[in-house]
């Protein structure tokens, strides 16, 4: 890490210094070296930061978001910068510091009794829930990244167990969040209650809100005890239109054990076996079906005498809904749970390694996905035949990842996301950032399908807490 130098784009030499005062020399980068990785996003461009400031206490989040705003810095928390919205990383410009929450890792707190955990912004997932499992407790929030509290809380994760779950929102029971005002309020919103209608639920507005209203320094979030049996199947559906009647089926007969229900596409699968070089290939003679399912049930208890074992319940289920006439399912492999979720977890990277990819993040009411999926397929075969698509998700939420992988000119990347928006959001009501949040990168689609209105009274909300000007505008532009 260096001391600042006058290298950055565009901070001058005595702001520098200003804010080495708040936090220290070694926590002011400066160096484009050191500044990197803070500007390289997960997916997309990276950009350029003006600099990037790592406070490490919420006094310190504060001192720094009020210099800021009343020195008219603009500025953008960050927190482990796994997020694909492109709102983690600064634009271009060099003008935009990066206010990481990475050094917020305190504090990390474990309430058995209450099954809460309330923890600093900058601790990561795998710390919370490596600190939570010897007390037989996790966060079940399941995805192939490793997140910061506070960006799963400013993004509200959705993630592969949502179907049992749910999202972060129903798991943040209380937010202390930095106002962008010139004294960088500190504002605690809720003190980990389950009810609580005393007050306005304010701190649902930072939830999901990307830093567009403030920056979140603590989050205390509701546990859960963890599975103590598993059991998991691929599942090989008739067609694309078996796949929500197979779901009706596990759903009415699985209950509350049902934790997951993964879609994944033949192109998807078959790019993450060819180039993640960990993954097996774990279909018979492998051959890789047009369409697989993941499903998973889960129980919290450990196996009793007499009662069935989860892989057994699999089984039948599976078997009762293979012999229904017409059935949705026309094959299930059983296996190693653990085998089954590389697959799933390594389909991103396969695809990154397979080549450039274009990423859609979508929500469907569940009923539209397969109609949509016939629908764009023939698009893409007439308009856009150098595409393949490569698309998996959390088909049970109504969720998929629409990604293409094909040739990078801007021009026509641009026409291709035109078309698959369109008809997702226009022609579905669908939504075009289902999970992943509001970032640079989904500004144009927010600017063009969120209503006037809705538009309009974002930014008055955001304008409330201090947010939303040009000058000190934290997270997406909410009006355009
Ligand atoms: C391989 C891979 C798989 C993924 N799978 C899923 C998935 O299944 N489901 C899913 O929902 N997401 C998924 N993601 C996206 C990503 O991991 C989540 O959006 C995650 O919650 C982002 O957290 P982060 O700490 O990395 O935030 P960052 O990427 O650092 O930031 C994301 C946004 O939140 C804002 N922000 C960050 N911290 C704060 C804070 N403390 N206060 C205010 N604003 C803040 C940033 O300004 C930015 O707008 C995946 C990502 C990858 C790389």
């Amino acid at each position: 890490m260096s001391a600042p130098g006058n290298s950055s784009p565009v901070l001058d030499k005595a702001c520098q210094e200003a804010l080495a005062a708040l936090v220290g020399s070694d926590a002011v980068l400066i160096d484009a070296a050191d500044r990197a990785a803070y500007e390289t996003p997960a997916r997309y461009a990276g950009g350029t930061a003006a600099a990037v400031v790592r406070p490490a206490t919420t006094a310190e989040v504060s001192a720094v978001v009020g210099y800021c705003v009343r020195n008219g810095l603009p500025f953008l928390p960050q927190g482990a910068n796994t997020g694909l919205a492109g709102g983690s990383t600064p634009d271009a410009g060099g003008g935009q510091i990066v206010l990481s929450l990475d050094r917020l890792t305190a504090p990390l707190e474990i309430d058995v009794d209450d099954r809460t955990a309330t923890v600093g912004a900058g601790v990561r997932l795998s710390a919370l829930n490596a600190a939570l499992e010897p007390h037989g407790l996790f966060l079940p929030i399941d995805l192939g990244a490793d997140p910061s509290l506070g960006g799963m809380a400013a993004t509200n994760t959705g993630g592969a167990r949502f179907l049992r779950y749910g999202d972060m929102r129903r798991h943040v029971l209380g937010l202390e969040v930095v106002l962008a005002d010139a004294a960088g309020t500190v504002l605690t919103l809720s003190h980990g209650l389950r009810k609580d209608n005393a007050a306005l639920a304010l701190r649902q507005l930072f939830v999901g809100g990307c830093g567009a209203f403030g920056v979140i320094t603590k989050v205390t979030v509701e546990v859960h005890h963890r599975p103590r049996q598993s059991a998991a199947a691929l599942l090989i559906p008739r067609d694309a239109d078996a796949v929500l009647p197979l779901l009706l089926a596990f759903e009415a007969q699985a209950g509350a054990s049902l934790s997951a229900f993964e879609g994944m596409s033949k192109a998807a699968m078959t790019r993450a076996i060819d180039h993640v070089p960990s993954l097996s290939n774990p279909f018979a003679g492998g051959v890789v079906p047009d369409y697989a399912v993941l499903v998973e049930l889960t129980r919290t208890w450990a196996p009793r005498e007499g009662e069935a074992s989860l892989d057994e319940v699999l089984q039948q289920i599976a078997g009762e809904v293979l012999e229904r006439d017409d059935s949705p399912l026309t094959d299930a492999l059983f296996g190693p749970a653990e085998k089954m979720w590389a697959l799933r977890h390594g389909l991103s990277e396969g695809l990154r390694a397979s080549g450039p990819v274009v990423g859609f993040d979508l929500s469907f009411r569940r009923r539209d996905l397969a109609r949509f999926r016939r629908e764009a397929v023939l698009m893409l075969e007439a308009d856009f035949p150098d595409y393949a698509l490569c698309d998996f998700g959390h088909v049970a939420d109504g969720g998929v990842h629409f990604n293409l992988v094909g040739p990078t000119d801007p021009e026509r990347r641009a026409m291709l996301r035109e078309a698959v928006l369109g008809l997702a959001v226009d022609g579905f009501s669908a939504s075009f950032s289902g999970e992943h949040g509001l970032g640079r990168a989904f500004q144009d689609a927010y600017d063009r399908f969120i209503p006037r209105l809705v538009q309009d009274y974002s930014a008055a909300v955001a304008a409330v807490f201090g947010a939303g000007s040009a000058a000190v505008r934290l997270g997406p532009a909410l009006k355009s």
